[in-house]
């Protein structure tokens, strides 16, 4: 088979979804899938919803582009701020986007206007993580402001935490967002009806907490794809970690000395320096490199390790178990590695599972509850 590869299994994709959806539903969050990671790849996307989630957010247009040529239909989300350069399509594609400038609010209301329709809008507020988000003492002067504007809508309000620089949000983040909600409605009228909580750095408030506030959408990627808690990089027990593995094939094993070149004048010291099983280890190549991927996000089999990589090798090292040449070795991927992964043209893409049966529900049946470890 063709290598390197990434390996994907859409049940298991679909099961992390609908055991995250189940747990959520009964403390009144929805879940919305979000494909960035994945480039928007339209099998991953139906098979979050398969699994019950409600819609799908994506950070960039040519992603959603390729959902909706796949004939998806479901609620997509913007989540990266619209480019002033792309408003027309943002508007024609996506049902609602998130926002923290007026000036792009205002063009994505008068593209939504040429086109006859209505664009929702979710206005991020600055809750720590200080990538985007409007200041919270500006938030409901923006809130009327779009409440007035034709040509677009006051969908709700949502943050962001632990992307970049935040830590993961606690219960008082989360209640002051809720306030935030209230205030907002307090000013503009009943026009809040989304309270986007956060993404995967969310589920350990969410999973904890027995009262969600207002707090009833989060944008979950990395725990239904990785299984994953992006804050701790835990696994979440109760879902799949490995939906994704990519298969890279060897095309070198030699044992080599770490010392070499040996340019040791004295032969006693360089035959020191020979003592088997201490400065000669067997490394093999594999036939993958930081073009394909982020080398530093992949996990190795127990008796591998990772010395380092070039655009097209990653060298690894192994103690008393060559690999042999043309084998396969599977490798786990963290959120980095696949996003680049997903990317990489010449890493093939080979779908498992895909047969569309809703076993919706299996999860649970089994027992499965997400708890973060
Ligand atoms: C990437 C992103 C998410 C999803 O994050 P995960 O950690 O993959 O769950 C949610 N919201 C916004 C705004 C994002 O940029």
């Amino acid at each position: 088979m063709t290598a390197p590869r990434l390996e994907i299994d859409l049940s298991k994709i679909r099961q992390n979804t609908r055991v995250l959806v189940d747990c959520l539903k009964p403390r009144g969050i929805s879940v919305t899938g979000v494909t960035k990671a994945v480039c928007g790849d339209p099998r991953i996307a139906k098979a979050m919803l398969a699994g019950g989630a409600i819609g799908l957010a994506d950070a960039r247009m040519a992603n959603v582009e390729r959902l909706r040529q796949a004939g998806i239909t479901c609620p997509v989300l913007m989540i990266r701020s619209p480019m002033l350069s792309q408003v027309e399509k943002i508007v024609s594609s996506c049902d609602a986007s998130c926002n923290t400038e007026t000036g792009i609010i205002a063009s994505l209301a008068a593209a939504a206007l040429r086109q006859g329709t209505n664009h929702e809008i979710i206005l991020m507020v600055e809750m720590g993580d200080l990538r985007e988000g409007i200041m919270p003492e500006d938030l409901t002067d923006i809130a009327l402001q779009v409440t007035r504007t034709p040509g677009v809508l006051l969908r709700g309000i949502g943050a962001n935490f632990a992307c970049l620089a935040g830590p993961a949000p606690t219960a008082e983040d989360m209640a002051s967002l809720s306030s935030l909600a209230d205030a907002t409605e307090a000013e503009c009228g009943p026009f809040v009806d989304v309270i986007s909580g956060g993404s995967s750095a969310n589920l350990q408030w969410a999973l904890d907490t027995g009262a969600a506030g207002r707090v009833n959408s989060l944008r979950l990627g990395e725990a239904i794809l990785l299984g994953t808690d992006p804050v701790s990089g835990n696994p979440i027990r109760g879902l799949h970690t490995d939906a994704f593995v990519l298969q890279a094939e060897v095309i070198e094993t030699k044992a080599k000395s770490k010392l070499a070149p040996l340019k040791l004048s004295d032969p006693a010291l360089s035959a020191l320096s020979l003592v088997p099983g201490n400065h000669w280890k067997t490394r093999s190549i594999l036939a993958v490199g930081l073009q394909d991927t982020d080398p530093a996000g992949l996990t190795f089999p127990a008796a591998v390790s990772y010395i380092g990589a070039t655009s097209d090798h990653i060298v690894v090292e192994t103690t008393n178990c060559p690999l042999r040449i043309g084998s396969e070795i599977t490798l786990r991927l963290n959120y980095s590695a696949l996003f680049h992964t997903m990317a990489a043209p010449d890493v093939a893409k080979v779908f498992r599972n895909s047969r569309p049966a809703a076993d919706s529900g299996a999860a649970s049946r089994n027992g499965r509850h997400p708890v973060l470890l």
